[in-house]
């Protein structure tokens, strides 16, 4: 089969750009391969009660699927250039900003209409985060949560059925460049590329895209495997010759309280992303992922458990605790680069020792002693997460911990509360970034035609950047065949 346009991966830049690239041409021939299930087949298999641990499917139900990483995701969509990515360095940022907003757009009028928007603009907290040390960033943040987001999903794809070929559990193995097909720019490292020219080289382009039991042809390749494609995405990258550099790992953890604590910054702002920059060792240390009224759940990223978190849009679902994660950013480069891979060995250790994650009251952490079931039995907070009492001394580095114990006590100051001795930490919690592919302004590789976007590319890391990339490369390409 020859298609206009291939798209692989169908998280949200996947599915932005199969759906922009039908708006903008009807007559396009597009299809979009994916490793996972169709969104109504997405169940993983832990229920808790006969199923208790990952049982490694061939395919994980959270991560792959239609909607991808973000489809059981709290559904926050941040309108920013302040965080979630680095995609405006590539296309401009009153760019990204409007990409956002029509991506906002779009999730509005396919289900998500009654849902709200924050934003920090003109907020009063911004001064008082200022007067202590605390850096409040700049966002709007749509908060369509988990149940609505699922709806606008299931609309979305509703809508794109018929005008695009959807290829479910059909995982691409290899990409092919057909004859012809020369890299385009003068590229260090690139084996006889140097001095070709992309825009000399239009004609004769075309991708091969090989899976199990056959393969398809497509002029155009766009290429958006998110996280969970990352190490396939660098099998790709060696093959093709294509540059990359290495990307950061956050590490931390998970911070549960009572809801009334930041009632006065979610109530405001949704989600409130604070910046801390610690006295001792100059590192920032920033708050992610705010869930209020939400749950703490675990992550599982290839028999690797982590925590997470997520809130209900519908106030029958909601808790009484607000939870938010706090991460310190770790960037390793000569001689070892492999950030992600320390992050991982961190998440083992914890793993190792509280068999999945760890839970510890923030009074045990202060006095150098462990949790155990009768001390968070005893405390204020439910936890909303069933972890392992320990003692996450034991298991994060001595600089990341004291950045966080530093910024919970800033953060006691503009939310009193945040530093109780109840309050929960449950860790570890790890944000893995792909390497950064080389892509150009058009978010085009050294090959002309093969794009590669969203979490894939080391460019974005959140739904909104994932989905605007998708809108920007669709764009690119009705406009070169128009
Ligand atoms: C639990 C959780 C909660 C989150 N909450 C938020 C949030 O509230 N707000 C926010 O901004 N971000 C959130 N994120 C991050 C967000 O989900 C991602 O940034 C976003 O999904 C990235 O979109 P993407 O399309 O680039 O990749 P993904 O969503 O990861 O989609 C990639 C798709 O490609 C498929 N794929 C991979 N390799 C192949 C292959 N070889 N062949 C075929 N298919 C392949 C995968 O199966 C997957 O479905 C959350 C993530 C998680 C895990």
């Amino acid at each position: 089969m020859k298609y206009d346009v291939i798209i692989i991966g169908a998280g949200p830049g996947g599915i932005f750009s199969a759906y922009e690239l039908v708006k903008q041409n009807e007559n396009l021939k597009v299809a979009v391969f994916e490793a996972g299930n169709p969104l109504e087949k997405r169940k993983c298999p832990i229920d808790g009660k006969k199923v208790k641990a990952c049982i490694s499917c061939p395919t994980c139900a959270i991560m792959s699927g239609f909607g991808g990483a973000g489809a059981f995701s709290d559904g926050k969509y941040n309108i920013t250039n302040a965080f979630g990515g680095t995609l405006y360095e590539h296309i401009g940022r009153d760019q990204a900003i409007e990409l956002m907003n029509y991506v906002d757009e779009i999730n509005v009028s396919h289900g998500g209409e009654g849902t709200k928007m924050y934003s920090t603009a003109g907020t009063g907290l911004k001064k008082i985060c200022m007067q202590n040390k605390l850096n409040l960033l700049d966002a709007s943040v749509r908060h369509l949560g988990t149940d609505i987001n699922y709806v606008v999903l299931e609309n979305l794809y509703a809508e794109l059925k018929d005008k695009v070929d959807f290829k479910f559990r059909c995982e691409v193995e290899r990409l092919e460049i057909l004859e012809g097909c020369a890299a385009k720019q003068v590229s260090e490292g690139v084996d006889g590329t140097e001095g070709v020219d992309v825009r000399t080289a239009k004609s004769g382009c075309g991708y091969r895209v090989h899976y199990a039991g056959g393969s398809d042809e497509c002029d155009r390749c766009i290429v958006s495997v998110g996280r969970s494609g990352s190490k396939w995405m660098q099998q790709v990258c060696e093959d093709l010759k294509i540059p990359t550099s290495s990307n950061r790992v956050d590490l931390g953890v998970r911070v549960e309280l009572p809801a009334e604590i930041f009632s006065h910054l979610t109530d405001e702002l949704y989600e409130s992303k604070i910046v801390y920059r610690t006295e001792k060792f100059e590192d920032n240390v920033r708050t992610f992922c705010m869930n209020p009224y939400g749950i703490v759940v675990n992550e599982n990223t290839k028999g690797i458990v982590t925590v997470n978190g997520h809130s209900y849009e519908d106030p029958k679902k909601q808790t009484k605790n607000t939870n938010f994660a706090l991460l310190v950013a770790k960037h390793f480069s000569e001689p070892f680069k492999d950030s992600n891979g320390y992050g991982e060995s961190i998440a083992r250790l914890s793993n190792m020792l509280g068999g999945g994650v760890i839970v510890q009251r923030f009074g045990d952490l202060i006095r150098g002693r462990r949790s155990n079931e009768k001390r968070i039995e005893e405390g204020l907070v439910r936890p909303t997460l069933a972890a392992t009492p320990g003692d996450l001394s034991l298991v994060l580095p001595k600089r990341i911990l004291d950045g966080i114990i530093e910024m919970i006590y800033a953060l006691d100051k503009i939310a009193p509360g945040t530093a109780n001795d109840d309050t929960l930490l449950y860790g570890v919690e790890v944000k893995f970034y792909n390497m950064e592919v080389d892509i150009d302004e058009n978010l085009e590789t050294i090959y002309n035609g093969l794009y590669v976007i969203g979490d894939g590319s080391g460019v974005t890391h959140s739904l909104s950047h994932a989905s605007a990339s998708g809108v920007y490369v669709a764009r690119r390409i009705a406009s070169v065949i128009a």
